[in-house]
């Protein structure tokens, strides 16, 4: 029976670690992809920044060439004033040169606003740089060692399901369809040890008879409250 003790003492203790494992196994890679998620984010946000700043520029060349067009025309129209036959050719002239100098005012409002905004645009590329290197090189390093994290994981899953194994061989089949149906129900934990004659699982008190017996390890004593397996302190 003694040999029973052991391998049930054993057998919890491997299947709490495998339990720890599983989580880990399936933590990591929503880790890896979160970190890649966000260097992506980051790196797309840099990417619109960039082309922000270059459709910026591209309207800033255009209003440059609005106001040479006006500035031309008032030039012109300046000219041709002093050779207008009549009184209406001339308020003709000067009407359009009060146009151009309308266009040309208009313009030149929208390109210190233009200005204003490349100002922006520029701080705001340097910041969105700065955090996609910084998030590229820390992601990097993350995900290599969440990767390493990982076949660790997976070698010691590997190496504890072979010791699982050589377990089962171990108990006899009434003791570990016990153990399975305890384990089920009682969230993984189905092997406890008993601390001050009380059940390591639940705290409730164990009668002296029973307690006697489980140091004797005579039988497979469960728990009264809990149900679950006793095995004495320190098995
Ligand atoms: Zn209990």
């Amino acid at each position: 029976m003694n040999e029973t003790f052991i391998a049930l003492g054993r057998l919890q203790s491997l299947d709490s670690e495998l339990a720890t494992l599983a989580a880990r196994n399936e933590e990591i890679p929503q880790r890896v992809e979160r970190l890649k998620k966000d260097t992506e984010q980051a790196r797309s946000s840099l990417d619109a920044t960039r082309q922000a700043i270059t459709d910026h520029k591209k309207e800033y060349k255009l209003a440059e060439v609005e106001l040479k067009s006006a500035e031309e025309k008032i030039g012109s129209y300046s000219v041709q004033l002093y050779s207008a036959k009549t009184n209406e050719q001339y308020k003709a002239f000067l009407k359009e040169i009060e146009t151009q100098k309308k266009i040309k005012s208009r313009v030149e409002d929208r390109m210190i606003v233009l200005m204003e905004e490349a100002e922006r645009l520029e701080q705001r590329r340097v910041a969105a740089e700065k955090e996609a290197g910084v998030l590229d090189a820390d992601a990097g390093r993350k995900v290599a060692a969440l990767e390493a994290e990982l076949a660790e994981v997976r070698a010691a899953v590997t190496e504890r399901e072979a010791g699982r194994k050589e377990l089962l061989a171990v108990l006899p089949p009434a003791v570990l369809k016990l153990y399975e149906r305890v384990r089920k129900n009682k969230g993984g934990l189905a092997v406890v040890s008993t601390k001050h004659e009380r059940c390591g699982g639940c705290l409730s008190p164990i009668p002296a008879q029973i307690m006697l017996e489980i140091s004797r390890k005579d039988r497979i004593h469960t728990c009264e409250a809990c149900g679950r397996i006793l095995i004495p302190d320190g098995n």
